[in-house]
């Protein structure tokens, strides 16, 4: 660890206001002492690059998963004041709302007596890779209630039930959505995608809930040993990224115009209150409806698959929850004992609000929010529930994944993806991908160990682990 870093407590540290110049808040960040090799030079001055910015309360956060990233380091959470605050897109990433949701199924491993053929007829069946296209046509019209409506729009298609959406973050359709802020080039790359996977880390996986930790809360979330459950992965397409790079843009002249000092043009912001920051808030928020009714749609494909395959019936697929892992919002937070709208930029980490929140369904009251961190296709994953720790560090956050560690090209160098997908074999995972070199980029050493990162954010009392999955089938975008 850098020496200038303090330790606070066990697994938490900080970052001095001296580290760079500029700094208006210290920042904190959450690392075990393994987990702190993993440490980039280049996130930890990003981290502090952050702190810079204009009505940052608190710190300026980072969570186990961090790495390096556009703007901010992914796993990065910053919260701004509401009058002095700036909006960043390097604070919420490219792929706008992208985010995982987990639905349980009635179905057992033995229920499943070919796991080659489900995965592959998955695979035939959610539109996958670059370039797929979408299995709906919709209509500009169309396209507008879904960047205002998002996951409800595709409930009212018919894709999915009437419970799946308060199951979905901010019921899976955001508030203040500016559809006219989505240029009609993003809105053309959004027509054609949506329903699809899309590439790259992107999934789709058939997993089996191998250990539940905590029984009570397991069952509350409907969660049980044993059961088959499909976990999704995927975000705005092509739109999101094209409004993210559009208003790029725009915001790189309007922090000069407010005269906002950057010590990284990635950085680019806009005050909250400018008519700027408030375009790009309105377009991302609708590139972020997008993406839940995208999730929406292939969870609609994959319950029909199952109901044709199994003889399941489509109620008995219950979707426990989809969280956003980028994304800014409003939302109300005690800064030093008082109660304000602050404006959360969560880049690469997922909401996760203790016990008590009224965002949250009544179901969920009690426990804490349901959180869903994916591991890698090789290891396991969790679920985990928020916290009144959260509440208290970290605005109500926590980690979104592993984290990556290795670069594409690295891994791309060090295996082939039929090395990688042999070894998964042999382990029992069937991994399929439009090609080898997806899988190969994506291989389980590519990221952070995920039970590492999960116990850390459980020791730090940010979240806390509920229960664990393994992968069985993997689809790869
Ligand atoms: P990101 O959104 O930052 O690209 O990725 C989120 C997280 O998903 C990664 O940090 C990694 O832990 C996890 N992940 C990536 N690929 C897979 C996969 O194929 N299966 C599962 N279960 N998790 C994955
Ligand atoms: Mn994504
Ligand atoms: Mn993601």
């Amino acid at each position: 660890m850098n020496d200038q870093i303090k330790q606070v407590t066990t697994n938490e540290w900080e970052i001095p206001m001296d580290f760079v110049p500029g700094m208006r808040v210290p920042g904190r960040f959450f690392l075990s002492k393994n987990l702190a090799e993993t440490l980039e030079d280049g996130a930890l001055t990003q981290l502090a690059n952050v702190a810079t910015l204009p009505g940052i309360l608190k710190y300026s956060l980072g969570m186990p998963d961090i790495h390096w990233g556009y703007g901010f380091p992914i796993g990065g959470v910053g919260a701004f004041d509401a009058e002095t605050g700036i909006i960043s897109p390097g604070g919420v990433g490219f792929d706008i709302n992208c985010g995982v949701r987990m639905i349980t199924t009635p179905l057992t491993v033995s229920d499943i007596s070919d796991m080659k053929e489900l995965v592959e007829d998955l695979f035939n069946a959610v539109p996958t890779g670059v370039g797929s296209k979408s299995p709906i046509r919709l209509s500009q019209n169309d396209l507008s209630s879904m960047l205002e409506y998002g996951a409800k729009n595709a409930v009212e298609m018919g894709y999915g039930m009437e419970g799946d959406i308060p199951r979905c973050e901010e019921n899976g359709a955001m508030e203040g959505a500016k559809p006219e802020h989505v240029s009609k080039k993003a809105r053309q790359r959004g027509i054609p995608q949506c329903g699809t996977l899309g590439s790259g880390n992107h999934f789709l996986e058939v997993q089996v809930v191998d250990d539940v930790v905590d029984n009570e809360t397991a069952k509350t979330f409907g969660v049980a040993k044993g059961q088959i459950c499909v976990m999704i992965h995927c975000g705005s397409r092509g739109l999101g990224h094209q409004v993210c790079t559009d208003h790029l843009q725009v915001l790189e002249s309007a922090a000069k115009k407010y005269g906002i000092d950057l010590p990284d043009r990635q950085l680019a912001c806009a005050p909250l209150s400018s008519p700027e920051g408030e375009a790009y808030f309105g377009a991302m928020a609708a590139s972020a409806n997008y993406a839940w009714a995208n999730r929406q749609i292939i969870t609609h494909i994959v319950r029909e698959l199952f109901v044709k395959k199994f003889h399941v019936s489509y109620e008995e697929m219950p979707l426990v929850y989809d969280v956003a892992h980028n994304v800014a919002k409003w939302e109300e937070h005690n800064v030093d004992g008082v109660r304000r709208n602050v404006c959360v930029h969560r880049k690469g980490a997922t909401r996760a609000f203790g016990p008590g929140r009224a965002e949250v369904p009544h179901e969920f009251r009690a426990s804490g929010q349901p959180v869903i961190i994916p591991g890698s296709m090789g290891t396991s994953s969790y679920i985990l529930a928020g916290t009144d720790g959260a509440m208290e560090k970290t605005f109500g956050s926590t980690c979104h994944g592993s984290g990556r560690v290795k670069s594409r090209s690295s891994a791309k160098k060090s295996q082939t993806g039929e090395e990688v997908a042999k070894a998964l074999l042999q382990q029992g995972i069937i991994v399929r991908a439009p090609n080898q070199a997806a899988i190969a980029e994506e291989a389980p050493d590519v990221y952070k160990s995920s039970s590492e990162v999960v116990q850390t954010v459980h020791d730090a009392g940010i979240s806390r682990i509920v229960a664990r999955m393994r992968p069985l089938g993997v689809i790869k975008g």
